[in-house]
């Protein structure tokens, strides 16, 4: 068990003691200060699948969760390839990890973090979306003897893609536009041996064919640019499953990413990428919080907005919740929650569904916090205090159990 305050970096080593689950942490504990629950089984059963069943190679996306024992525990299981977006993010990865291939694919990058991440870090890809931002690459990584430009650059031109079949749109603020991007593939070919295409269809994304129409603008890019094409990088967006947002297996997203990858103008040993953060790390994390006042069907608990529930209340995110007392008789009612900071943004409307006798002092645990969870803890108010321990149950919900929650693609596309 480590106890982290709220100044201090939210991650560290863990012992080596586990739960069996999380009303054993409560009853042991009675913890005062909300809980994270890490299943590293759970994190490696993920990392396991992409490696085994994607047809291609798999990075993970740092970003939606940075936490070292993490990134140990995915290496360990095979991911060598780390996306990562910024060079605190940069040096993280290859402080823990001399060995792992960093690629720097956030598209706007300062010309200093462009350079120490060539020359001190050996990152040899990045992305960008302008000719600015390639421009910037060449100039940041020229031999600061003679000036010669780099031979080894390996660069992805980030297409703008739809995000409408994704519950988190990445689509208005990155990626060049299709009518831009066949001249910027013709300059950027230029400049390197190796060239590859990257998108983002958006986080969460509902249904395959979300990846159908951004490898059908990839394609028409390609085809306009007639350039050679060593790299197709089909980014993030793969699902986890949270009530109210049940994906079909994904088995389905890859077949089709494969059937349409195979289908594009490309070299014929052209590479198949893609960079999931979410699908690697939902079921890394939950959490135990305590009930502090019951005002009616509102809960006030111990951690919020700014605390690891960041999506339940700024996009109203549904997540798994179960009571954790014995004594709790009553059927289940909705509830929403207040967390513990003084404003009224701290507020998660869910509903998520508990025993209808909860009250104050009773313990909660919030499931499926993994990925843009646990990680975007904050100290705001004075609050974000957290214990971590391990534990050894399965994850609330899991898209890697053999249980297809969802019998087969659907045929109609009618998300959102
Ligand atoms: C955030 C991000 C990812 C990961 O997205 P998920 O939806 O979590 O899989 C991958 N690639 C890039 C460039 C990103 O910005």
């Amino acid at each position: 068990m480590s106890f982290y305050g709220f100044n201090e970096p939210f991650w560290g080593s863990l012992e080596l003691h586990i739960y069996p689950d999380a009303l054993a942490v409560v009853r042991d504990l009675r913890p005062d200060e909300p809980v994270i629950l890490n299943r590293p089984h759970a994190a490696r059963r993920a990392a396991r699948f992409f490696i085994e069943k994607f047809p291609g190679k798999v990075l993970y996306a740092v970003k939606a969760n940075p936490a070292p024992d993490l990134i140990q525990i995915l290496w360990d299981a095979g991911v060598t390839h780390y996306d990562v977006a910024s060079i605190a993010e940069v040096r993280l990865v290859r402080a823990l990890l001399p060995e792992a291939v960093l690629c720097f694919m956030h598209p706007v990058k300062t010309a200093a973090a462009i350079r120490e991440a060539y020359f001190e870090h050996g990152v040899r890809t990045f992305s960008l979306d302008t000719a600015e931002e390639l421009a910037k690459i060449v100039d940041a990584c020229r031999d600061p003897e003679t000036g010669e430009a780099a031979a080894d650059l390996r660069l992805c031109v980030r297409l703008r893609v739809s995000s409408e079949y994704s519950e988190l749109s990445l689509a208005s603020k990155f990626g060049c536009d299709l009518i831009e991007a066949p001249a910027l593939l013709q300059e950027v070919r230029q400049h390197c041996d190796w060239l590859g295409v990257c998108f983002h269809v958006g986080s969460q994304a509902m249904t395959p064919f979300a990846f159908v129409q951004a490898l059908d603008r990839t394609r028409a890019a390609i085809a306009e640019a007639g350039v050679v094409i060593d790299m197709i990088d089909v980014g993030g967006g793969f699902p986890s499953t949270y009530p109210g947002l049940e994906p079909p297996p994904l088995e389905d997203y890859f077949a089709i990413i494969a059937r349409h990858f195979e289908a594009l103008p490309i070299a014929y040993n052209a590479e198949l990428w893609c960079e999931p953060g979410r699908a690697l790390c939902a079921e890394y994390s939950s959490m135990i919080v305590q009930v502090t006042k019951r005002r009616g069907e509102e809960l006030y608990i111990n951690d919020g907005a700014y605390g690891a529930l960041y999506d339940a209340a700024h996009v109203e995110w549904r997540f798994p919740v179960r009571a954790l007392e014995d004594d709790l008789i009553e059927p289940l009612k909705d509830f929403s929650f207040y967390g513990p900071t003084c404003d009224d943004a701290d507020y998660m409307k869910g509903p998520f569904a508990l025993p209808g006798d909860i009250q104050a002092g009773d313990y909660i645990e919030i499931g499926m916090l993994g990925a843009y969870g646990a990680a975007m803890k904050t100290g705001f108010n004075g609050f974000g205090e957290a214990i971590v321990v391990m534990v050894a149950d399965e994850p609330m919900a899991s898209l890697y159990t053999g249980q297809r929650t969802r019998e087969a693609v659907d045929n109609v596309v009618s998300l959102r």
